[in-house]
């Protein structure tokens, strides 16, 4: 078959095939607990149901404008000046299918041929497949300190003639981490400083621990008319709501770029679903009770994870403040994070995701967006199967499993 070479270079998402596995196990009756998944359990909040289902009453279901309908911009407006005391005006807001979508049509907006996109190690594994497919270059910067955070030294040093933009995500994906303010400060400076676009990934940013703020790049920047700065800010329904099947993200940047960013996405998919955008408008103004009762669900199960991996040997385990993903260190027991992971599906049906995916090895992420006894069995099943010390004897439901490696 005769494909293009951007195709063969790109990579499957790796975590949406781990899905499909465990969904493929599941159906076979294979007792697996999955502890890769990327999506909060709770439902949909009532508002997004209800006016959503009141389109779909009226049958007319039609094309919506390329940037979304005027009460999504709204709602993303109000939500813009509410979190992020900015006030935007409709035309430096794009509405898309699912922050991927839009983060896609930003990197397809600005960069040209072999420009390069710096990011931080660990990073969201979609990051280094959307910029090529952009035609870009990443360029992913890891911690001399063997840490969650570089230095704003690190990031500026892998600035060169070719860059065109930053990405930063916090709380990040995989490894929850949230950026301290005097990092996110400096790389906004850098970035204003070098002329170039910061794409701040905000996907996470409602979900966040400790009683902690979430942090607003805006406070950092000199460049006060949004028309003249190039930070974008990124965000989507799908995880704070829980509407993560909605496909609904949206970009809020100067209303030139958001501009091209229509035009690319009028061609390549119009306006995204009109169901789904009166969805996410009934989320956004409707009642906000359900983000935190998911973050004080998702700081429990977090709590309980760390428990459980402090009583485990070995395993390096730094306390998410955000998100749902904790990224624990196993290589005192296998340095080979896929190797590890898939040791772990197949001897104790563990579902987990290889650290090397997010550019860091001997790590694996584990996510706690299910339930208590989910992260708990998953992680007993997993202590099991790599301390030596542990009985010979485990039991799945009714299967007894006996350990016959090591
Ligand atoms: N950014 C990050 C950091 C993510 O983890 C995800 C989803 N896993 C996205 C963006 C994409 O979000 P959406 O589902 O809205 O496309």
């Amino acid at each position: 078959m005769s494909l293009s070479q951007l195709a063969r270079s790109i990579c499957e998402s790796p975590t949406l095939k781990l899905n499909e596995t465990a969904a493929m196990l599941r159906d076979k009756g294979e007792p697996v607990i999955h502890l890769g998944g990327g999506e909060p359990k709770s439902k949909a909040p009532v508002d997004a149901i209800v006016n959503c289902a009141s389109l779909l009453q009226t049958g007319d279901v039609k094309y919506t404008p390329a940037d979304g309908i005027p009460s999504l911009k709204k709602a993303i407006i109000r939500y813009t000046e509410e979190h992020y005391g900015r006030l935007a005006a409709p035309e430096n807001v794009i509405a898309s299918s699912g922050a991927k979508q839009a983060i896609m049509v930003l990197l397809h907006a600005v960069l040209d041929p072999k420009e390069e996109v710096i990011f931080p190690v660990p990073y969201w594994v979609s990051y280094p497949e959307m910029i090529k497919l952009a035609g870009g270059v990443p360029v992913p910067v890891t911690a001399r300190d063997g840490g969650f955070e570089p230095t704003v030294e690190e990031m500026a040093e892998a600035v060169g003639p070719y860059t065109k933009a930053v990405i930063l995500n916090s709380p990040n994906n995989p490894s929850g981490a949230v950026y301290s303010d005097g990092f996110v400060a400096g790389v906004v400076e850098l970035c204003e400083k070098r002329n170039l676009y910061l794409v701040m990934d905000d996907t996470y940013n409602r979900l966040i621990f400790d009683g902690r703020t979430p942090t607003n790049c805006y406070q950092f920047s000199q460049v006060h008319n949004l028309d003249s700065s190039k930070l974008v800010v990124i965000n989507c329904v799908s995880k704070m709501y829980a509407m993560t099947g909605f496909r609904i993200g949206w970009a809020v940047g100067a209303r030139d770029l958001i501009r091209v960013m229509t035009n690319i996405q009028s061609q390549e998919t119009s306006g995204p679903a009109a169901p789904s955008q009166w969805a996410a408008v009934g989320a956004l103004n409707g009642v906000q009770s359900s983000i935190d009762s998911l973050r004080m669900t998702l700081e429990n199960n977090r709590n309980v994870m760390m428990t459980r991996l402090g009583a485990f040997n070995g395993v390096k385990a730094v306390m998410p403040g955000g998100t749902f993903y904790c990224f624990p260190d196993f290589s005192a027991y296998e340095k080979d994070s896929q190797k590890l992971s898939r040791m772990l599906l197949d001897k104790v049906r563990v579902v987990t995701v290889p650290g090397r995916e997010f550019g860091m090895e001997g790590h694996l992420r584990l996510s706690f967006c299910g339930t208590i006894k989910e992260i708990t069995e998953g992680i007993d099943r997993i202590k099991w199967a790599l301390d030596p010390g542990a009985p010979n004897e485990l039991y799945l439901g009714d299967r007894k499993l006996v350990r016959d490696w090591r």
